[in-house]
């Protein structure tokens, strides 16, 4: 893998933009967004289901207000209104979330017989490319592994900072999935607690690892692409029609433990399940995306994986958390995910 080059540009507003390229980023600036409100998240504990809620309520007082088609992740030394990035070109941009649900400027609330906390953490954003009509599927391999680096990079960075218990990059993509901006991007949240879901999965890691256990015994039956260090596939298990997980074959904690070969493969993988799923659909398909790894970049039994979540119910038809799944967690599925396996097959070699 080539060497990348991380760039620091402190914004106005004394937050850091942090530019990752295989070239180092030496342009200089043009004019930036006016400094806007920081938002002051807190959390509560809901203690029905014993798990944390954060909320930022919105800010008030917005001076800006760009065009319709405006686009803050577009390179903003080309437009005529300033956007996150001001500058012409970037490879991958990095800054932290104007309205992040998690921040150092927490705030708590007092409210009576409720548990709160100030939300304290880390709300990325990681904008992919500087082409405003490229996705995951279509750009680069260099490219993605280059986003493979910057993942890297943050989860080492954001695990120093003392409040940060937990680090999740994931990806929206689609209106399906509530998505309004639609430049290439995904998000990192730096949580202050392991959330509820990683913490089963911790849990279930130290009984066994059923990652190794499913290559081991179901790779043949579940499998929708594979190569020498990962291989996607279909959950026996799935809780919606045409998820994917991409597992590497070896037990890792997180991608920071990813040879040069491994980040490549799995940089292959990645665009073989994107494109798949597009080919599948025949437009761009909607999902929810999110690297799991380990709370601690050593672990040896946690198994790192990425899970693709389309919010599909068979076909085309869209998949409502509805009566079973919200109100009692329960999945109510009407394809097999070995059925879907081999669909998917077809689309992710
Ligand atoms: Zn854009």
């Amino acid at each position: 893998m080539k060497k990348i080059h991380k760039k620091i540009f402190i914004r106005n507003d004394n937050n850091k933009l942090f530019l990752y390229g295989y070239n180092l980023h030496t342009e200089n600036p043009g004019d930036e967004l006016p400094l806007s409100d920081i938002s002051r998240p807190h959390m509560r504990w809901n203690p029905s289901r014993e798990e944390w809620v954060t909320y930022s309520s919105r800010r008030k007082d917005r001076t800006f207000f760009p065009p319709k088609e405006y686009c803050p992740l577009c390179p903003g030394a080309n437009l005529n209104y300033p956007t996150e990035i001001p500058f012409s070109n970037f490879e991958v941009a990095v800054f932290p979330n104007r309205w992040a649900s998690f921040n150092s400027h927490a705030d708590n609330v007092t409210i009576e017989n409720i548990y709160t906390k100030p939300s304290k953490g880390e709300c990325e954003v990681v904008v992919y490319s500087s082409e405003h009509l490229s996705t995951l599927a279509d750009m680069s391999e260099e490219r993605v592994e280059l986003l493979i680096g910057v993942w890297v990079d943050r989860y080492k960075e954001l695990l120093k900072i003392n409040d940060v218990k937990y680090i999740l990059p994931f990806e929206n993509r689609g209106v399906e999935c509530g998505v309004t901006l639609h430049h290439p991007h995904g998000q990192i949240y730096a949580y202050p607690f392991i959330p509820p879901v990683i913490k089963k999965e911790i849990e279930a890691f130290k009984k066994e690892n059923f990652i190794m256990k499913i290559i081991k015994s179901s790779e043949e039956k579940y499998y929708v692409n594979k190569n020498e260090h990962f291989i996607a596939l279909v959950p026996p298990f799935a809780r919606y029609a045409y998820e994917v997980w991409i597992v590497p074959r070896r037990q890792i904690p997180g991608p920071w433990k990813f040879n040069n070969n491994e980040i490549n493969s799995f940089a292959k993988i990645i665009q073989k399940v994107v494109n798949g799923y597009d080919k599948f659909l025949e437009k761009k398909c909607p999902y929810i995306m999110g690297l799991h790894a380990s709370p601690k970049l050593e672990d040896d039994t946690f198994h790192f994986h990425v899970e693709f979540y389309p919010p599909l119910r068979h076909g085309d038809k869209p998949k409502v958390l509805a009566g079973s799944e919200s109100m009692a967690g329960v999945f109510i599925m009407d394809v097999l995910p070995e059925d879907s396996a081999k669909i998917l097959r077809k689309f992710m070699q």
